[in-house]
């Protein structure tokens, strides 16, 4: 009986292994990538402050990394900090992956709270009522050393979220909402 259990433990194990990689998106579904470190190298044009730190270890988010990631990605109009959706970091990660590059993303912006993106929305119809800035899902970023059209089109192959490109403006906007694009000026 005791080998039984011990049998059926394992298949459970299994299975629920197998759950966790057809769950995680397709550009981290092996165990090699789950168990990976993921850092976030991040630089905020308007504060000047950075973040480069791992925030993901042995298959786990780090809160203490992940809360001074949320600080720098904080709306810097009123100084308010909220929840940043962690996938949003990963997809970063992947992106500087894909690019090969350890060089910092620029926030041009991060978190917008609902006043500011109020104010902007008035003055700009590119920028949603309903954005994901305000939701801790978005940011708009450039990497210096790394063409526009680069960065804009591994966001496009990871396929993870929205992604919009702005070349007049010099940054891609990527979200973690559904996958969809469009450009911008
Ligand atoms: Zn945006």
């Amino acid at each position: 009986m005791p080998n039984l259990v011990r049998r059926r433990d394992l298949l459970c194990m299994g299975s629920a292994a197998g759950l966790a990689v057809i769950a995680a998106p397709a550009w981290a579904q092996s165990i090699d990538a789950i168990l990976q470190p993921r850092r976030a190298v991040l630089d905020n044009l308007h504060t000047g402050e950075t973040f480069n730190e791992v925030y993901y270890a042995n298959g786990t988010y780090l809160p203490d990394a992940l809360a001074e990631a949320t600080r720098v990605m904080r709306d810097w109009r009123t100084g308010d900090e909220h929840f940043i959706d962690p996938s949003l970091f990963d997809v970063l990660h992947a992106i500087g992956g894909r690019l090969e590059t350890r060089q910092p993303f620029k926030i041009i912006s991060g978190y917008r709270s609902p006043r500011t993106n109020a104010m902007l929305h008035a003055r700009s119809h590119e920028v949603a009522e309903g954005s994901q800035h305000v939701l801790g899902k978005a940011i708009d970023v450039r990497i210096e050393g790394v063409d526009l059209a680069h960065l804009h089109n591994a966001a496009l192959d990871l396929g993870a979220g929205g992604v919009g490109y702005y070349p007049s403006s010099n940054f891609v906007h990527i979200d973690t909402g559904r996958v969809r694009q469009w450009s911008g000026s």
